[in-house]
């Protein structure tokens, strides 16, 4: 059976309906400290079946080892985590917490019970401010916000534990710019409170739950001077996991590959695909540059090629269709409209 951490979040449940159809036994672990039950409802309605879901945490050693006892669990997938980054400067304690202590707490009740395979939800953030692109995975890493430090932690942490003990079978997927959502509409990303990241913005403002999107820069030396990344449609990242599941019980090393489509989009190309897929006008100003941001981020994906067989599908268009299905069909996210 697969443990999912964080399951019920926005990767974690498109990443979910494709395990099923896969025919992997799952279950879901939650604290539901950034997801919904709904989410979870819809999934199983789209699956046409019930999931096991715990809700619980990663920090705490009863939850896991109950958890654990309960479930014959030889392979986790771990999504849970806290993920924004504003809130990770803010909050730095409550990140390594969560995050870091949360990991270790999964790894050693994981050891404990003899399950020692584990895909873990790292981030391209690791790669910092890269000194050209495409980025490789041998790329140097750094961190900038203690976001990104706890996924460079854990993917130490990871590291070192397979150095003790070579049995630990260990898969760092680094995502780039996750966006989209199911081809049903009825599942998406739904964050709390004024979106952070691009695409919910976009989405919001085209939907007329926000104004005008601040475009942080227009003085970068990329195409139109707007930030670039590499988007990468979320059912495309669902399936780059269940790949690496497919290969996980084989491998003799830890295995580090970026998710991402490589290809890089700036601000306004964004801005202008998501109103040619939604026939919506999307108000923009330009505003400072965020502290922290970098001008160009995208992945170099020829070793996910290489070693899953994997490679994103699925275009910018199909990214923007897909996500204003969702945002047109629930302009409140979960929440009842
Ligand atoms: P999400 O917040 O939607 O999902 C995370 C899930 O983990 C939520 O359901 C939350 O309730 C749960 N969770 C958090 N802390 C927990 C804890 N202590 N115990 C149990 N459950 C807990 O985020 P997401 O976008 O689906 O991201 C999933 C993972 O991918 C995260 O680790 C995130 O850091 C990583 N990641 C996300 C992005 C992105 O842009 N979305 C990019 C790179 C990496
Ligand atoms: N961005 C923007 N306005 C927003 C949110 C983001 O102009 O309201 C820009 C940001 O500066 C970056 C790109 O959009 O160039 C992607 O930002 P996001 O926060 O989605 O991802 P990340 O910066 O983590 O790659």
């Amino acid at each position: 059976m697969i443990l999912v951490t964080g399951g019920a979040g926005y990767i974690g449940s498109h990443t979910v309906i494709l395990l099923i159809e896969a025919g992997y036994d799952i279950v879901i672990f939650d604290n539901f400290s950034n997801a919904s039950l709904t989410a979870h409802q819809r999934v199983e309605q789209i699956v046409g079946e019930t999931i096991p879901l715990v809700k619980g945490d990663i920090r705490n050693k009863e939850d896991l080892e109950k958890l654990f006892t309960d479930y014959d669990i030889n392979s986790v997938i771990h999504f849970a985590g806290l993920k924004a980054v504003g809130e990770s400067v803010e909050q730095p304690l409550k990140y390594y917490d969560n995050n870091v202590v949360g990991t270790l707490t999964l790894c050693e009740v994981m050891q404990a019970h003899g399950c020692k395979s584990i895909i873990f939800s790292s981030s391209a953030t690791v790669y910092g401010d890269p000194e050209t692109t495409p980025i490789t995975e041998d790329f140097p890493l750094s961190a900038t916000n203690p976001y990104g430090r706890s996924k460079l932690m854990i993917e130490e942490i990871l590291r070192d534990l397979y150095v003790s003990d070579p049995t630990w079978q260990v898969i760092l997927l680094r995502y780039f710019n996750p966006v989209g959502a199911h081809i049903s509409g009825d599942i998406g990303e739904d964050p709390s409170g004024i979106p952070n990241n691009l695409m919910p913005f976009i989405a919001q403002t085209a939907v007329g739950k926000r104004e005008s999107l601040s475009v942080f820069g227009d003085d970068y030396d990329t195409i139109d001077g707007t930030g670039v990344r590499d988007y990468i449609h979320v059912m495309d990242l669902a399936e780059g996991h269940v790949k690496a599941l497919n290969i996980l019980h084989t491998i003799g090393k830890v295995m580090t590959i970026n998710l991402g489509t490589g290809k890089g989009y700036s601000v306004l190309e964004m801005i202008k695909a998501f109103e040619d897929a939604s026939g919506k006008k999307v108000p923009y100003h330009i505003a400072p540059r965020r502290a922290g941001d970098i001008a160009t981020c995208y992945a170099d994906a020829q070793y996910a090629k290489n070693v899953l067989g994997w490679s994103a599908t699925r275009g910018i268009e199909v990214m923007c269709i897909d996500t204003w299905r969702w945002q047109s069909q629930n302009p409140n996210g979960y929440k009842e409209n």
